[in-house]
């Protein structure tokens, strides 16, 4: 019996009682970004309707309550990944955000010619155009810590890879193209053990599976509000507190300073060194609520129940005449790839569309893995808290439909 009350979890989210085509909307786009829970819309709504106003600047009382609720998520997020103190947790416009912040206040004030930056075979474009951007800036080179055919991390080779030119490694927790779950605390440990930084890409970790930073040990760890049913425009970097006072500013602004005369500015203090400008104030308050609500359902109930998705999903897409799964690592969380035949992927994903389901195709902007793999694209069906067993069902039956139109 699951601990998670599945359908009382959607009757709380209003998308997904619509239909599209007349038909009960089958949500497996998760992946790209999740639904949002009635008590997520309802805060971005009283934020304007009861409290707009800008923090941390005014005396007045909606401003000082607008800053209460702010710095109040900030708490609500550095408890959840387990932050020692809230000013590790950065504010930012998500992931892709995060890890530009870092690549370019990293590479500005550590990185050398001749340097090495170690990223890995399955990133997302977002965790390796941002390093290549400063690599070439700074006359650094990136190297890519390469991958088997199942889709996991080739750890020998890593290690072999790790040197006293090495200045930082960035690989992501959960690859989003094949749902691959990498060793991450082999990683960092292997790491810390040649006092190499890790920054972590939890883009698909964060919403599945419990994340603690201390307990990791991790340097730097980002996320997207979006994806763990908060709003979109919102996102997380934690940083330890001695990286972030090290490393400059990313941008200059209105609240990153404390003192500003034309011949120089001194920064503020950690949080608002890395939030320059007025921020996303009701989508940061908004993913504060996101946050309660997992942790209301309990990541630990969430991850349970999408380990049997993801087993109930991979015995039932083996049905399918002619698929073929894009990624069979032995630990696979949120997200499974696969093709059928040589049926296009896009052509499999219009003909699941019509039918009311709704996976994503293509690169997944990961046009690297697609390479590995020498194919263009793949079908992805990717899981949220509210994914039932019926929703893998009609998927199974509706690629079975559409194969038999294709072939
Ligand atoms: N990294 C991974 C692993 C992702 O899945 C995504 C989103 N698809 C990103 C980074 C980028 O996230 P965002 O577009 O929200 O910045």
């Amino acid at each position: 019996v699951p601990a998670l009350d599945v359908e009382k979890i959607r009757r709380d989210f209003p998308l997904l009682q619509e239909k599209v085509y007349g038909l009960p909307l089958v949500y497996l786009d998760n992946a790209a970004t999740t639904q949002k829970p009635q008590v997520v819309l309802d805060a971005l709504e009283q934020y304007y309707t009861t409290i707009n106003s800008n923090v941390h600047r005014g005396v007045h009382h909606l401003s000082q309550r607008a800053t209460d609720a702010y710095e109040g998520a900030r708490k609500i997020i550095a408890s959840f990944i387990n932050a020692q103190k809230p000013e590790e947790v950065i504010f930012t416009k998500g992931t892709t955000d995060g890890i530009n912040l870092v690549a370019n206040s990293f590479g500005r004030s550590v990185i050398k010619p001749g340097d090495i930056v170690l990223v890995s075979a399955m990133e997302h474009h977002s965790n390796i155009v941002p390093w290549q951007i400063m690599c070439e800036d700074r006359g650094a080179e990136l190297q890519v810590i390469p991958m088997n055919e199942q889709g996991e991390l080739l750890m020998d080779q890593f290690s072999a890879l790790l040197n006293d030119r090495v200045k930082i490694i960035a690989v992501t927790w959960v690859s989003n193209a094949l749902g691959t779950v990498n060793p991450v605390h082999e990683i960092i440990s292997r790491a810390h053990a040649r006092n190499i930084p890790v920054l972590l890409d939890a883009a698909q970790a964060i919403q599945h599976m419990p994340v603690d930073v201390q307990e990791l040990d991790v340097d730097f760890l980002v996320f997207s509000g979006h994806k763990l049913y908060g709003p979109t425009g919102i996102g997380v970097l934690y940083g330890k507190e001695e990286w972030l006072d090290k490393l400059p500013p990313y941008q200059g602004g209105g609240d990153m300073i404390k003192t500003v005369t034309f011949a120089k500015t001194i920064y503020n203090v950690l949080p608002y060194k890395f939030e320059a400008g007025t921020p996303d104030i009701s989508g940061a308050i908004a993913l504060g609520t996101a946050v309660e609500y997992v942790q209301k359902a309990g990541i630990e109930n969430i991850q349970q129940w999408e380990e049997q998705l993801m087993e109930y999903a991979t015995q039932r897409l083996q049905e399918v005449e002619g698929l073929r799964f894009i990624g069979q690592a032995k630990k696979k969380s949120g997200a499974i790839s696969f093709l059928v035949d040589d049926i296009h992927p896009y052509d499999l994903g219009e003909l699941l569309d019509k039918q009311g389901i709704a996976i994503r195709t293509g690169h997944h902007c990961a046009e690297p893995v697609m390479s590995a793999f020498c194919i263009p694209g793949t079908v992805r069906a990717s899981f949220a808290m509210y994914t039932t067993m019926e929703d893998i069902d009609k998927l199974v039956a509706g690629i079975q439909k559409a194969a038999s139109m294709l072939r």
